[in-house]
């Protein structure tokens, strides 16, 4: 087991599409010739959106191919700290793999479903549509949502951003795939590479991560994926002095939807208990942030806030059982967690601890029948050297333009 975790969490509800953090990768590792399909990192609209197209769909018919029926979640166990939404009694993409006698079930894209990173995806059902009778996707003119429209807390006509690089697994689908061993997951840090040398471009890996994250370069004939821009997250970048820094997309995110960080795995191989770290509070004490597709067993290190609107049964098969549990601790937060959220975005340097500093109580209100009270908490947090590296308070200060300032008057 590495003795860290390369781990984020992306807050689904915050995301614009800007593609900013698509276009950091891009232009920081993806410029060469052979790479221009590539998005290590990529931002796709859910329900129709998905890079390559159809890969989740595609991964979940093959799993149920191979276990019909039996793909279900068992949420009477209880919660427990390496299994805190309840125990997957389907296959894995492992599992169904065995049957078929390779490491993970899988596919290898077609280079249609590569070639473009959005397609149709904004493509709405509209009225218009209705009416000039060329609908496609099923309803009638007659649901109440078509003329009404729909409201929180669901949406029934919805979609939301769905922000994806690979999850430096745990259980690495690729890793796994690979006959030449060419993949490795590293033990300081938890990232998974592939050795470009080692690397013959069987594609295994493509056709086994179930995320569909690495890919294949047909100029150089290997295949590559994201290396979690490693050199700043060893300190390597001249800007934080030698201080681990996040990944480039996280820093370029303009929604401030992303935090990455590093978690601490004990000798058991679970992440060691950490109080105060930002991730490991979001994952583990409050369960608000939940991993990718879970049933699919290669324990993603990617969690994600879900997106509040979004039809449960929708999200629930992305994330699992914990959904409903998710959006009810981010609706109505609790004072701790509305204080964590404000670190989202805050630093460029890694976070490895925070602390909350109470303040006087701002506002009171009810937020579907419950109460909610908002603090004017500091927040402090602190690099891999315990400097102070945020203060924060959860209400935005005004600052008002002194009037020798004002030119326009
Ligand atoms: S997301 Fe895919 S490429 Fe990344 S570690 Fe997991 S299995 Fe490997
Ligand atoms: S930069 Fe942030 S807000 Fe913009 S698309 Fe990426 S994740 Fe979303």
């Amino acid at each position: 087991h590495p003795k860290w975790q390369f781990a984020f969490v992306f807050n689904i509800n915050r995301c614009i599409a800007c593609q900013t953090c698509s276009m950091a990768d891009k232009s920081t590792w993806l410029f060469s010739k052979g790479q221009e399909y590539m998005w290590w990192n990529n931002v796709e609209t859910k329900p129709y959106g998905g890079y390559p197209q159809f890969y989740d769909v595609k991964v979940a018919q093959l799993v149920e191919q191979v276990n019909p029926g039996g793909q279900v979640w068992n949420t009477r166990v209880g919660r427990k700290h390496h299994a805190p939404y309840g125990v997957f009694e389907g296959f894995t993409i492992f599992d169904a793999g065995a049957k078929i006698g390779q490491a993970a079930i899988g596919y290898i894209p077609t280079d249609q479903e590569w070639r473009f990173v959005n397609i149709y995806e904004d493509t709405a059902t509209s009225m218009r549509a209705l009416v000039d009778g060329n609908d496609k996707s099923g309803f009638t003119a007659s649901e109440q949502w078509r003329s009404q429209g729909s409201s929180l807390p669901e949406h029934e006509s919805f979609f939301f951003y769905l922000q994806r690089i690979c999850n430096h697994c745990t259980y690495p689908g690729c890793l796994a795939a690979c006959p030449r061993k060419a993949i490795y997951k590293r033990p300081e840090d938890g990232i998974v590479l592939i050795d470009q040398n080692r690397c013959r471009g069987y594609k295994k890996c493509v056709e086994q991560c179930p995320y569909k994250k690495p890919m294949y370069r047909g100029t150089t004939r290997v295949s590559e994926k994201c290396i979690a821009c490693y050199p700043r997250v060893e300190g390597k970048d001249p800007l934080t002095g030698g201080e681990p820094m996040e990944t480039r997309c996280m820093a370029a995110c303009v929604g401030k939807i992303r935090m990455q960080g590093l978690v601490k795995v004990g000798d058991d191989g679970l992440w060691a208990e950490d109080r105060w770290h930002p991730l490991y509070y979001a994952i583990r004490v409050e369960q608000v942030a939940l991993p990718l597709y879970p049933q699919w067993g290669t324990e993603p290190n990617g969690f994600y806030i879900p997106p509040r609107h979004a039809p449960r049964g929708y999200i629930r098969q992305m994330f699992g059982p914990g959904v409903d549990n998710a959006i009810d601790r981010y609706i109505v937060p609790s004072r701790e967690l509305l204080a964590v959220l404000q670190l989202w975005r805050a630093s460029q340097q890694i976070i490895f601890r925070y602390d909350v500093i109470p303040g006087p109580k701002v506002f009171e209100t009810q937020i579907h029948g419950r109460k909610f009270e908002m603090y004017n908490d500091t927040v402090l947090a602190f690099n891999k050297s315990g400097k102070e590296i945020v203060r924060i308070q959860v209400e935005e200060p005004i600052y008002i333009r002194p009037a020798e300032r004002v030119t326009w008057l």
